[in-house]
């Protein structure tokens, strides 16, 4: 098939005006969407975006509109996406503003992910199973190998991909029946009150969620009180995470990890920069037995290569849309179950539970085929605006069976909040 057009809308929703989002670097998010929808002759349409958080959404969308020439009026084989996907990220022009990183690989991640929203609803199938069905060489094509080969060979990931092969039928079946965990980071926002964050753990709790989210990082003494409160609201068995975004310098992180070391935190997540290899590794050394994540920021797979080259994490956060997409997450999935990093994907914004859940279930089924110690973000933020929405039942993502990536945004949503001359913000 062919690409007729590319159209680019900049959607913003107006979330920074009751503190939904708010963390220690980011108080006042708009959860926003560059967003793409392929078309092409057969008339099958694939959908995708790339999450921001308001001001700079529309050089997200300049920078989709820059590769159309690349892709519009051209062949699009579904059944070799990764050959799309290179032809992106492989582009010196565009490769010159990254590379492979920032406002360009952000579009391409829209566009990549169009295009497996677009074969996923071609095959009739959701991309979490379009992507388990195929043989273990095709997964290995969709990889763009250059720069990964001293840490995994493509080979080696050929042996994990068969080796996953076994016990498959159960797992599916268990999927099928009870989702894949969840974690709920809805009660710990920055900005809430502590009436709000104790009344929200509870609620996640009695919703079946065994770990919740807490932001921290503004101040020692407003961490340590909204600590020992969400504690006491859910008990000792519950995982509390925390997350600093990104806030500290790596000394800073580990004396302040160590203060809340005593309500029990499961991971610290994003202590300082999210290029800082080495910082991370001294933190994760530092804070034992507290555990390090991260990924939500991280650039592409040559950083993640890194992080798990230096035993830097103990998590790995990937991100649907901040590197180059679908084909990018399957070589970050094939590098941390060669690691043996539990891989927990950030979630939450606008549609990041959405897409990110087809990679954990295809992960689970093909790639690592376990679901200990993993979890996927999930944060209570608009997903009415979806036209396939994720559901969460007793802390888990139900397993979505629309043909497709659940990218879809609903028309009427997208002209309500279309930025700046949507009704929402000319009123
Ligand atoms: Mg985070």
């Amino acid at each position: 098939m062919k690409v007729t057009a590319l159209d680019v809308h900049d959607v913003r929703f107006p979330t920074s005006r009751r503190l939904d989002g708010s963390d220690a670097m980011n108080p006042d998010p708009d959860y926003s969407a560059a967003y793409v929808v392929l078309h092409t002759d057969t008339g099958a349409e694939g959908h995708g975006f790339c999450f921001t958080i308001g001001r700079g959404t529309e050089l997200c969308a300049a920078a989709i509109e820059a590769y159309a020439p690349l892709i519009v009026g051209r062949e699009l084989d579904p059944a070799d996406l990764g050959e799309f996907a290179r032809r992106l990220t492989h582009d010196s022009h565009m490769r010159w503003l990254g590379p492979e990183k920032g406002v360009v690989h952000m579009a391409a991640a829209a566009l990549i992910n169009a295009a497996f929203d677009l074969a996923g609803r071609v095959a009739g199938k959701p991309v979490w199973r379009l992507l388990a069905d195929l043989p273990p060489e095709q997964v290995v094509d969709l990889v763009d190998w250059r720069y990964l080969t001293d840490a995994l060979r493509p080979d080696e990931a050929l042996d994990l991909l068969r080796t996953a092969r076994d016990g498959r039928a159960e797992r599916e079946a268990a999927l099928l029946a009870t989702g894949y965990p969840a974690y709920a980071t809805t009660p710990g926002w920055l900005g809430y009150t502590d009436d709000k964050l104790v009344r929200l753990s509870r609620e996640a709790v009695a919703e079946g969620f065994t770990q919740i989210k807490l932001k921290v990082g503004s101040d020692l003494d407003d961490d340590i009180r909204r600590m020992r409160l969400a504690r006491e609201a859910v008990g000792p068995d519950i995982r509390i995470a925390i997350d600093a975004n990104q806030r500290w310098d790596v000394e800073q992180a580990i004396a302040w990890v160590r203060a809340l070391e005593p309500y029990d935190p499961w991971w610290i997540e994003e202590p300082t920069s999210p290029d800082d290899v080495l910082g991370h590794a001294a933190i994760r050394t530092g804070v034992r037995p507290v555990r390090v994540a991260t990924g939500e920021h991280v650039a592409n797979r040559v950083i993640f290569k890194q992080m798990l080259q230096a035993d830097a994490i103990d998590f790995l956060q990937l991100d649907a849309c901040r590197v180059s997409g679908v084909t990018e997450n399957v070589a970050i999935l094939l590098l941390a179950a060669k690691y043996g990093v539990p891989v927990c994907p950030h979630a939450g914004g606008v549609g990041l539970c959405e897409v990110v859940q087809h990679l954990s279930m295809f992960d689970h089924l093909a790639v690592s085929g376990s679901t200990e110690d993993r979890a996927i973000e999930y944060v209570d933020h608009l997903h009415e605006h979806f036209t396939d929405p994720v559901r969460v039942r007793d802390g888990h993502y139900l397993v979505p069976d629309a043909p497709g990536m659940s990218a879809e945004i609903k028309a009427e949503s997208r002209a309500e909040y279309a930025y700046p001359d949507g009704p929402v913000w000319r009123s």
